[in-house]
């Protein structure tokens, strides 16, 4: 059985992706980074979602990035809370921005890969919705796979891992279509930034997600903090 590994966040996106990989009828080996994000609570959805995808292995990375810092995501800044049109036209890389993560956990992944002699590793990655991320673009995972190719042993030998991103160009209301088709269970997906018990509805994560289930059709099965949101 041809083998995947699966950067699983917990996030709407990464849970799509692995339900891709599965759908194509990969073995799924899935890990997930607890790097000191503040919204832990997508370290508990990515269990639940690696135990529905009935992956063959879940690991856990502990690499602490709030020694690095700088990201809203990993220190006191504020997480900004915009509307969906600012959102989406703007051209700044947000303060969300996690300082090299896709590289990091890529690295990881790639590594593991090599050790699971895995024919693909699979990243939600978007560019669409958040096209400020310079680690989220495709020019940036084409590199990458270069660098992989180079930097492996398997590379070398002809058996190259590939980099999938199967989520890439859509939007997200395509994904969570998608997903929905796949069956993902996105009750056990978490998108909040922040760390509350409660999706907090407000913050650029949160916004994005309300939007996508809108526009896909579909009622959002998390909880909100105030439910008028999710309507
Ligand atoms: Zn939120």
């Amino acid at each position: 059985m041809k083998r995947a590994i699966c950067l699983l966040s917990g996030g709407v996106d990464s849970a799509v992706a692995s339900a891709i990989a599965k759908d194509h009828g990969y073995e799924i080996y899935a890990i997930t980074f607890d790097y000191g994000q503040r919204h832990k609570k997508e370290i508990e959805c990515a269990k639940k979602l690696a135990e529905f995808f009935r992956v063959r292995e879940h690991k856990i990375f502990r690499i602490d990035l709030n020694e690095i810092g700088n990201s809203a995501l990993t220190s006191n800044k504020k997480i900004p809370e915009r509307g969906i049109e600012e959102i989406k036209n703007s051209r700044q890389i947000p303060e969300t921005y996690v300082p090299a993560r896709n590289t990091i956990m890529l690295s990881f992944a790639l590594a593991y890969a090599e050790v699971k002699g895995a024919d693909a590793i699979f990243i939600g990655a978007n560019c669409i919705d958040y096209s400020g991320y310079p680690d989220c673009r495709p020019e940036y995972f084409k590199k990458f796979q270069e660098m992989a190719d180079l930097a492996t042993k398997m590379g070398v030998e002809g058996r190259k891992i590939r980099i999938e991103t199967p989520v890439i160009e859509m939007n997200k209301a395509d994904i969570i279509k998608k997903g929905f088709e796949l069956g993902v269970p996105f009750q056990y997906t978490w998108s909040c930034y922040r760390g509350g018990e409660k999706a907090c509805g407000k913050c650029d994560s949160c916004v994005l997600r309300l939007n996508g289930f809108k526009e896909a059709g579909f009622r959002d099965p998390i909880e909100y903090e105030n439910e008028i949101q999710n309507q």
